[in-house]
């Protein structure tokens, strides 16, 4: 997560401040457009299966709705706080803007840790938090989503929860399971996102797929479906990693071995022997052509900066990179894929889902693909195409898409 030196909050509008003044955008505006509409902190007490009473803290920032209701995820972690969401929810704005969706921006958060808690005590945490914010969250106003630490069991919890007090919903969330109002091919969208805007980037570059080392740092629900598509797509995925440790082989590791290897080991790579065993800092600084970050925040920093020799980053992970990293990467002249843009397939086919849910109509997974593949080509073609008019890095680029769609939503809505 991002050190105390600088906040979450002011690292993202660094970035909103950099864009703002290519925007020429007047001091008012940009107020406006930082500010979050709405910050709410409630206190969630609840009984654990031991009897003992633990209260903990939920977070839920509704950062505008200028392009239309607030969406994104919902996160359980323990490091998060109040500045994180917040920072969080901002992106989300911006996010949801570059790809073009009616969607504004908002995130939610627990600090908690999901794996120290059983199924049920991790239900309860979830119908107790839509206890405190049900009447701030629906299909129109805010759409929660999967994040960092929660699933589809917990979409189907905060629908079902939603339900005893505004009736039948589904559309009030998003990432639900598949047999339960959920739509194939959510769950994997986000990695396969980070997927197609690899081989975009990597043609536009000039680089074939066959001849790409890729080092994938996080093997999630992200990174696992970001290797699999990348492999499919003739890449080399050369190293991934988990909490385990990282595992590197020069020839490329087969990402259905180590799928396989992560069903039969509940979820873990530990084990893995098929690949060198490697830390997941080495991870980070291999020579290799693309890195993709698909953990935690904050992984890139002044520290390591110069170290990383890969000249591509896709940044599937939410602000793995600090402002100052970012300042040397684009010194260095390395071509990063901002998280704005690069891991947008996940709201997309959660925009998808919530169109389903309206219309009580289900898509098939080859339409849902396509769809998805179309979305993201626009934007990525857009976001290119500001870069090399502007002479921005795609970071600024994409900040720029989205603020500009975000500020002539907001006054053609009109402020008065
Ligand atoms: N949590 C994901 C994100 O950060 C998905 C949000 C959503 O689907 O609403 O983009």
């Amino acid at each position: 997560m991002i050190p105390p030196t600088m906040s979450a909050f002011e690292a993202t509008s660094r970035y909103f401040n950099e864009a703002a003044d290519l925007l020429d955008l007047t001091d008012n505006m940009r107020k406006l457009l930082l500010t979050p509409k709405r910050e709410v902190q409630v206190q969630i007490p609840v009984e654990m299966d031991n009897g003992e009473l633990s209260t903990l803290i939920g977070y839920r920032v509704q950062h505008d709705n200028a392009c239309g209701p607030m969406k994104g995820g919902l996160r359980f972690h323990p490091e998060v706080d109040l500045d994180e969401v917040r920072s969080l929810a901002a992106l989300m704005t911006w996010k949801t803007a570059v790809v073009n969706l009616p969607y504004g921006g908002a995130k939610g958060g627990i600090a908690i840790d999901p794996r120290t808690i059983s199924a049920r005590e991790l239900e309860r945490v979830t119908r107790k938090f839509v206890d405190q914010i049900h009447d701030v969250i629906g299909p129109d106003t805010d759409i929660p989503a999967p994040d960092m630490g929660s699933n589809a069991m917990v979409m189907a919890w905060i629908m079902n929860q939603y339900g005893k007090y505004h009736g039948f919903n589904p559309a009030v969330v998003t990432g639900k399971p598949v047999e339960h109002y959920g739509m194939p091919g959510r769950e994997e969208a986000t990695g396969r996102g980070v997927g197609i805007f690899t081989v975009k980037l990597l043609s536009r570059l000039g680089r074939s797929p066959s001849e790409t080392k890729v080092a994938i740092q996080g093997f999630g629900n992200v990174g696992s479906h970001a290797a699999k598509f990348l492999q499919e797509a003739d890449c080399q995925v050369v190293a991934i990693s988990d909490v385990s440790g990282g595992y590197y082989r020069e020839q490329g590791i087969d990402i259905s071995d180590a799928c396989r290897h992560l069903r039969e080991h509940n979820g873990s790579l530990a084990g893995y022997r098929q690949a060198d065993a490697i830390t997941n800092e080495e991870l980070l600084e291999l020579k290799v052509d693309v890195l993709i970050p698909a953990a935690l925040g904050g992984v890139f920093t002044a520290e390591n900066a110069r170290r990383i020799q890969a000249p591509v980053i896709i940044e599937a992970a939410n602000e793995p990179t600090r402002p100052e990293a970012d300042a040397i990467f684009n010194q260095r002249g390395l071509t990063v894929l901002p998280d704005v843009l690069a891991n947008a397939g996940g709201v997309t086919a959660s925009y998808f889902e919530w169109v389903q849910n309206r219309q009580h109509y289900q898509w098939g997974i080859n339409r849902v693909r396509q769809e998805l593949d179309h979305v993201l080509s626009q934007a990525f073609q857009t976001v290119w195409e500001t870069a090399t008019e502007r002479q921005v890095s795609l970071r600024i680029a994409a900040f720029m898409v989205g603020i500009g769609r975000v500020g002539r939503a907001t006054i053609l809505g009109g402020i008065a």
